[in-house]
């Protein structure tokens, strides 16, 4: 067992894999292999093999392309439900050469860089909205991704490839290398419900998207040989901290708490009501569809820092969201998520689970996120002190009382010499005759010169 005053999670949450597709059978009679993209396996050797990849998402769309070119695959049939809107990859600017340099030589260039490119990201939180505003960009924001879509692929995907949903509904695929693989004639796209595995195959069915209105040729079974099958079907993220077991100061575990209250849920992402000195890196709620994972997390570290700086310097033994402020929290954040295109965009997204509660994504801009990170709302938060912390504290509030005394006594002073009759060149006068004296004679008693002002002698 280890001991520890203070537990950070840091599991992250897009880890843990989804499984073979459920009620699809054969998988455990196929006699190729089979594996999760997130757990590559790469002691098979795909040369001249059959590869079927069963999803679309941000995964796939970065393996597909290599698959056939990197990794030698004879065939790829690549299985899609639904299409993902996919946004051209911003290029690295200045270009791969060129940008590494000059981050790596030119003092400041890539912090500047960074903001601009963090800036550029959060502009697209305009398009989460449910405002006619946000809709309007979103419209305009379709059409260019589906001319981009016409431009990049061959004709015969435009129809599979058009959504049916609002872009940004589900998450959006920043890509530069999936759409122009499908020129390939070795990668093969299809929206075929894949029915079930065989030994040595898969057999598809009907075409899932768009629906036919009446079945056609598309439609008939067809056997599709595979020695490998790989999953592309993204990861359990709506359930948190899978497989870990945190239990809470009442004996009862995270997981208990969130089905208690209606879904996970933290207080800003890393806190809990009941777990002190717990905390997390991207907790429930704080990825975004607009900006950087990464960036969310450097806003909690920051705000955690904050948090345990009393435990860290032995002011305090514990630190504890209180359940008020973690309920208020949550329950912002589902009435704001209702009004969104996450929940109003038309589509099924891994982001919310089967029960619409949407445990994922953060419905503000990451500039309000990073500034309720940066100055914590204190009064939300419990500590339990030491001695050391406890003397600090009373010193403090002993400061702060006795600042305030001193500034009612400097006040009063001042009304009963009439500083308050003064018009704007008097108080001009006195802040250059105070500025000056302090400066160059070491300061004669102010009151002497406040009432020369207020006398008249300018
Ligand atoms: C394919 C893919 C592409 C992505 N692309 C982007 C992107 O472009 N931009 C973006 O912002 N985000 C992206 N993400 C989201 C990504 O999850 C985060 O950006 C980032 O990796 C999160 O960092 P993290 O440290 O919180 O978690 P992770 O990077 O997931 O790290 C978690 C670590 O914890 C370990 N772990 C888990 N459970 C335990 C345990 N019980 N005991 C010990 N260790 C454990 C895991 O093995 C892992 O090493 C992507 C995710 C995936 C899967």
């Amino acid at each position: 067992m280890v001991r520890a005053k203070v537990l950070i999670s840091c599991v992250g949450g897009l880890v843990e894999p989804n499984p073979w597709p459920q009620g699809i059978p054969g998988h455990e009679t196929f006699t190729g292999d089979i594996f999760h993209s997130a757990r590559w396996r790469y002691d098979i050797d795909l040369r001249d093999k059959n590869v079927v990849v069963i999803g679309s998402g941000c995964s796939a769309a970065q393996f597909v392309p290599e698959l056939p070119t990197v990794y030698g695959a004879k065939k790829v049939t690549q299985v899609m439900r639904t299409p993902p809107w996919v946004v051209p990859k911003q290029e690295q600017p200045f270009g791969d050469s060129w940008g590494p340099w000059l981050n790596t030589h030119i003092p400041g260039f890539a912090h500047t860089l960074r903001l601009l490119v963090a800036a550029k990201a959060e502009y697209d939180w305009r398009l989460f909205g449910d405002s006619a505003w946000s809709k309007a960009h979103r419209r305009k924001n379709e059409a260019g991704l589906l001319e981009h879509m016409r431009r990049t692929v061959p004709e015969k995907y435009w129809e599979v490839l058009t959504p049916n949903y609002d872009v940004a509904c589900k998450r959006r695929i920043f890509d530069a290398t999936w759409f122009p693989s499908l020129k390939d004639a070795r990668i093969d796209l299809t929206t075929k419900q894949l029915l079930k595995a065989n030994p040595r195959s898969v057999t598809l069915g009907a075409r899932t998207y768009p629906p036919s209105k009446t079945p056609g040729p598309d439609d008939a079974e067809k056997e599709i040989d595979a020695d490998v099958i790989i999953l592309g079907n993204g990861f359990q993220t709506t359930q948190w901290f899978h497989p870990l077991q945190v239990v809470g100061r009442n004996g009862h575990s995270l997981r208990d708490v969130f089905a208690q209250r209606g879904g996970p849920q933290m207080y800003m992402g890393p806190t809990m009501d009941a777990f002190p000195n717990f905390f997390t890196i991207f907790g429930p709620n704080t990825a975004t569809g607009h900006t950087s994972v990464v960036l969310a997390s450097e806003n909690m570290v920051n705000y955690t820092i904050k948090l345990l700086k009393p435990i860290l310097k032995g002011d305090a033994t514990a630190v504890e969201v209180t359940e008020s402020a973690e309920r208020a929290w949550s329950k912002d954040i589902q009435d704001q998520l209702q009004n969104t295109v996450w929940h109003r965009g038309g589509c099924k997204s891994w982001y919310v689970d089967d029960g619409g509660w949407n445990s994922t994504v953060y419905p503000y801009s990451q500039v309000w996120f990073g500034l309720k990170c940066m100055f914590p709302k204190w009064s939300d938060y419990t500590y339990r002190y030491t001695t050391k912390g406890l003397v600090k504290k009373y010193l403090r509030m002993f400061a702060k009382i006795a600042l305030l005394g001193i500034l009612v006594v400097v006040v009063r002073g001042a009304r009963r010499m009439g500083v308050h009759h003064l018009d704007a060149e008097g108080w001009k006068l006195i802040l250059r005759q105070v500025v000056g004296r302090l400066l160059f004679s070491g300061g004669d008693r102010l009151k002497v010169l406040a009432r020369g002002v207020v006398n008249g002698e300018r």
